[in-house]
């Protein structure tokens, strides 16, 4: 039967929970799922929380094939009085839809199904940990599901919802990491799919983190297609500078992911009369800069870290040293202003945390 009401089938087989202080990235899932799923005759349908488990799907689903997916990635915070808290949920569907439209996938409706994560939230309420610098990572996705080969979107989707306990992502505290600036390979060009969030940008970025790995590099910090001379973003950051007292950030041109985080430090800075500069930047001026004393802190922004400070940037074997590996005042600020309203230390003047 078809239906649009939220049925909730509950796991009576819980899981032990893990030791919050060991808890590795993306390993570790709670009892519960959510799934709806989308005919083209039907719209979306059939929502459904239930016991977290394997999926089955035809070995021809087109997801497999033709990589035509898209997913999101938010945290629920724990508050120190026990509440927990979502840090601008809405954007995270916002651009869910945004991504969706560039794969030719469905839109689904932001408001339910916002209200559905906040009821699966609340089932799995005692999986949000309470240690500082903990969350549940909420990993929301669509994945095409018709068994057909024939290249073209497919009529069927499921959208899933699965929550992942993770740990503090800086223990001890902030550290500096170091950055290679790739120039060989290209994570995404103007009219591409660089502003979607979708699995084949993330995957086709593999082989170049792995040689910035090799000669010790924690990720790459990618330059636009063409020319290899405009800054873009790192791995799953969007990145910031503080040049001459002058906070600049590269603007969101088709091929940067419109960053949550980004867009909140843009504002947070505004709000604090600081203003924020958003141009295209050329990595070669930028090296400039540095030369003439001018680079005083670099970070990169995004929810899994929140502010990353960088400590050094390796572009053509050239070497970038940020305030000297340490982490910059500016940085710092924003790191705690932003954990803790996420965290309801701080209060939340602008609206951001449901
Ligand atoms: N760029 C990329 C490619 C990402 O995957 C992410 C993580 N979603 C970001 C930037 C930062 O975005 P947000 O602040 O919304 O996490």
């Amino acid at each position: 039967m078809t239906t649009y009401q939220l049925e909730v089938i509950e796991n009576t087989a819980k899981k032990d929970k893990p030791a919050q202080d060991q808890i590795a990235f993306g390993q570790t899932f709670t009892d519960h799922m959510y799934i709806m799923e989308y005919h083209t005759e039907k719209g979306w349908y059939d929502p459904k929380i239930v016991p977290y488990g394997p999926i089955s799907l035809d070995p021809a689903a087109m997801i497999f094939h033709y990589g035509q997916t898209v997913f999101e990635g938010m945290k629920a915070y724990r508050t120190e009085d026990g509440r927990i808290l979502l840090f601008r949920p809405e954007k995270n569907f916002e651009r869910l839809n945004l991504s969706s439209e560039r794969l030719s996938i469905p839109a689904i409706d932001e408001e339910l199904v916002l209200e559905h994560l906040k009821q699966l939230i609340k089932l799995e309420q005692d999986w949000v940990p309470k240690t500082p610098g903990t969350s549940l990572y909420i990993r929301p996705y669509i994945i095409s599901t018709d068994a057909n080969l024939a290249v073209g979107p497919s009529a069927t989707y499921k959208y899933m919802v699965i929550l992942s306990p993770v740990g503090s992502y800086f223990t001890g505290g902030l550290k500096p990491v170091v950055i290679h600036v790739e120039d060989q390979f290209t994570r995404a060009v103007k009219g591409g799919t660089g502003m979607a969030k979708t699995a084949g940008n993330y995957s086709s970025g593999y082989q170049a983190q792995a040689n910035a790995k090799k000669e010790g590099n924690a990720d790459v910090l990618w330059l636009d297609g063409v020319e290899k001379r405009y800054i873009e973003e790192v791995g799953s950051m969007n990145i910031f500078f503080k040049i001459d007292g002058e906070v600049v950030t590269p603007e969101l041109n088709g091929s940067i992911l419109k960053g949550i985080t980004r867009m909140s430090i843009i504002e947070l800075l505004n709000s604090w009369g600081i203003p924020v500069t958003e141009k295209r930047m050329a990595i070669d001026e930028l090296y400039e800069a540095y030369q003439a004393g001018k680079v005083e802190e670099v970070f990169g922004t995004g929810t899994a870290a929140v502010i990353s400070p960088v400590g050094e940037l390796n572009w053509q074997g050239k070497k970038m040293i940020i305030n000297n590996h340490e982490i910059g005042e500016l940085s710092q600020k924003l790191y705690d202003t932003i954990t803790g309203i996420q965290t309801g230390k701080v209060e939340d003047t602008l609206g951001w945390t449901v």
